[in-house]
């Protein structure tokens, strides 16, 4: 990766932890779950509500690190518009990417912005708790996760 691109991606990174997207407990989520991540402390709650098996809104609360809490609001932006499939197949790739078990073809779009957390295998709990808890949500609606 270029020092551009890696500015560019941490930049990104700051601006959602900064100012998250979508930080709020929407009232009439039909969906929601928490999530909890002990080895760095993260804590989340999804909110999701599906119309016809399409993430209507997506919305996030708790608190965390920067990695946490840009991947949670990175996250809710991604899904919106999406069907329950669309999102699964989504954690799975994004999984794969931070993880490293994948190069990242297809691409991810703007979450691609996480893809340097497989360097700090710690991390990666903190991108994918949320996505956890989204999963946890769509699945077993009210259920707490952890990533342990
Ligand atoms: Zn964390």
């Amino acid at each position: 990766m270029s020092d551009v691109l890696r500015e560019l991606y941490q930049s990104v990174i700051l601006d959602h932890s900064k100012k998250p997207r979508n930080f709020r407990a929407p009232e009439d989520a039909s969906h929601h779950a928490e999530g909890f991540n002990p080895l760095c402390g993260d804590k989340v709650e999804i909110f999701v509500r599906l119309e016809d098996d399409v993430v209507a809104d997506a919305a996030f609360q708790g608190s965390g690190c920067a990695i946490s809490t840009a991947s949670a609001s990175l996250m809710t932006e991604a899904v919106r518009g999406k069907s329950r499939q669309e999102v699964e197949a989504l954690f799975r790739r994004f999984r794969d990417v931070v993880t490293g078990a994948s190069d990242g073809a297809p691409p991810l779009g703007k979450l691609e912005v996480l893809a340097g957390v497989r360097a700090f295998p710690m991390r990666v709990k903190c991108a994918t708790l949320a996505w956890h808890a989204l999963a946890a949500a769509l699945d077993k609606p009210g259920e707490r996760v952890s990533t342990e």
